[in-house]
């Protein structure tokens, strides 16, 4: 794919950008979705370089690329019938200039390094988007946790974290969950991170449960976080989330807890999927039915559509953006929304598509809906309160104080407005007012950059 800049910038500049992304390729080939990321933010840095040619010299463009330091290691386990499996553990310490590296653990079988590496790319500058000192980093595992009984799920935990605590701890580097990894599994490797450095640092994982260091909000965190960003964005153009029609995909964590703040706020959710298809439930989705089905009883979203009767229908292998509504928030996983997704939603009149999973819209799919004029949410944004809340457990640990829910919601819904308005100032200063891309790639690198500038040649 060539670099086709998102704004006016200077031949030279553009080669100089051509030239990194060509060593990117050359270097690391067949890890398409790293690319991928490195395209969308190199597409945006070229009149950041025109105006300060010091970057460019100082390579901070290529040095923002290579990760500071991964780890790679072995994760043997042995399941409920005593066979042995094999699986692969990762962590990739990206950048560290703003803060402790921090970003989650995904446990699903299609996570290899490039996948890592495109998560802990976008989360370098999600993170420095927050403005709360926080580095950029990921890992995860090949590991399926679909259809595993809780032991097998612990064994794994527990193996995965006893090589990982060696890299890991509360000034070095800061886990939490992403797919597959929710609160049973940040308990299994709390518990086993302890036993194994006999250590009380709560610091050290995010996400914990209320009872041994967790946060208020931390759960509820990304999707109520991108729901607030839907509505700063709504807000510009003058209009709100009260009576709107809202699609969403998955039905984890990031799902649920959209739904459950667009409710609050007056929208109507339709629709929840899952890897083996959508469910549209025209009385608007159950939210208390949709927990107990996913959060309870680990089923799928044909379980719900059986249990909720008349309203819904459950469609094998669909896409939920087929139906037609005025806000679509992706949910689920990468490269989920494409060009003729994006095209349908555009025809059915869609009005804001904000991603709070990662990079979930394909590049192509990105351009359709800002053509069209649909306000768009980039996951790095969009995406942030769930770290940003993460980051917010951090300071209570250390501080070893409990705050309350109320507190943190307001102090998330600062920080996503502060996030939204950071990226429209940002986009406007450049000359593209409403891209969202251009502002938080632009601001999230301008950030990193000068912290990396003040510490030397890192
Ligand atoms: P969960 O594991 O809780 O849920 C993931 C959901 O997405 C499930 O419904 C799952 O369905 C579906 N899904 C996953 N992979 C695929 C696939 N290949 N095809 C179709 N459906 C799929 O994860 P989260 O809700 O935590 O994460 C969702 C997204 O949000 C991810 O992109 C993650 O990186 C991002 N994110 C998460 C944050 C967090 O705080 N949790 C923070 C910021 C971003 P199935 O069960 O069938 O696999």
């Amino acid at each position: 794919m060539p670099l086709a800049s998102r704004l006016p910038a200077p031949p030279e500049t553009m080669a100089v950008l051509e030239e990194t992304y060509s060593g990117v390729l050359r270097r690391d080939p067949g890890e398409a979705e790293f690319h991928q990321a490195v395209h969308e933010v190199l597409e945006c840095l070229g009149p950041v370089l025109a105006a300060r040619p010091g970057l460019a010299t100082a390579k901070l463009v290529e040095r923002v690329i290579e990760p500071e330091r991964q780890i790679m290691f072995r994760v043997p386990w042995e399941d409920d019938n005593g066979e042995i499996h094999v699986n692969r553990g990762f962590r990739v310490e990206y950048n560290g200039a703003l803060g402790p590296y921090k970003g989650g653990l995904r446990f699903h079988p299609t996570v290899n390094l490039g996948i890592v590496k495109f998560l802990g790319f976008e989360q370098i500058f999600k993170n420095a988007l927050t403005g709360l000192g926080i580095g950029g980093g990921k890992g995860g595992s090949d590991f399926d946790p679909h259809g595993r009984s809780d032991a097998e799920v612990m064994r794994f935990c527990q193996s995965f974290m006893t090589e990982l605590q060696r890299h890991v701890g509360e000034h070095t580097d800061v886990p939490a969950g992403d797919i597959g990894v929710g609160a049973r599994e940040i308990g299994y490797l709390f518990g086993q991170y302890r036993r194994v450095t006999n250590r009380w640092e709560a610091g050290m994982l995010t996400g914990k449960g209320m009872l041994w260091g967790g946060s208020a909000v931390r759960t509820e965190a990304t999707g109520y976080g991108n729901v607030m960003f839907t509505a700063e964005m709504l807000r510009r153009r003058g209009e709100d989330l009260d009576g709107q029609q809202i699609v969403v995909s998955g039905s984890g964590n990031v799902a649920i807890y959209t739904i459950e703040k667009a409710q609050q706020l007056g929208a109507n959710v339709i629709t929840v999927s899952d890897s083996g298809g959508y469910v549209v439930d025209e009385k608007g989705i159950d939210l208390d039915l949709l927990k107990q089905v996913k959060e309870v009883d680990r089923g799928r979203v044909s379980d719900y559509a059986d249990l909720r009767g008349a309203s819904a229908r459950f469609v094998a292998g669909g896409r939920v953006w087929d139906v037609p509504a005025d806000i679509a928030l992706p949910s689920a996983t990468q490269n989920e929304l494409d060009a003729e997704a994006a095209a349908v939603l555009v025809r059915n009149g869609v009005k804001a598509v904000s991603e709070g999973a990662n990079m979930p819209t394909t590049p192509d799919a990105v351009h359709i809906l800002q053509d069209a004029g649909v306000a768009f949410g980039p996951g790095k944004a969009a995406n942030a309160g769930g770290v940003a809340v993460s980051a917010l457990e951090m300071q209570q640990n250390a501080s070893r104080a409990s705050w309350p829910f109320s507190q943190v919601e307001e102090e998330l819904s600062a920080i996503m407005t502060s996030i939204h308005d950071t990226c429209y100032e940002t986009a406007e200063r450049y000359g593209a007012s409403g891209d969202y891309v251009v502002g938080a790639n632009i601001a999230g690198f301008e950030r990193v950059a000068d912290a990396m500038l003040a510490q030397g040649l890192i």
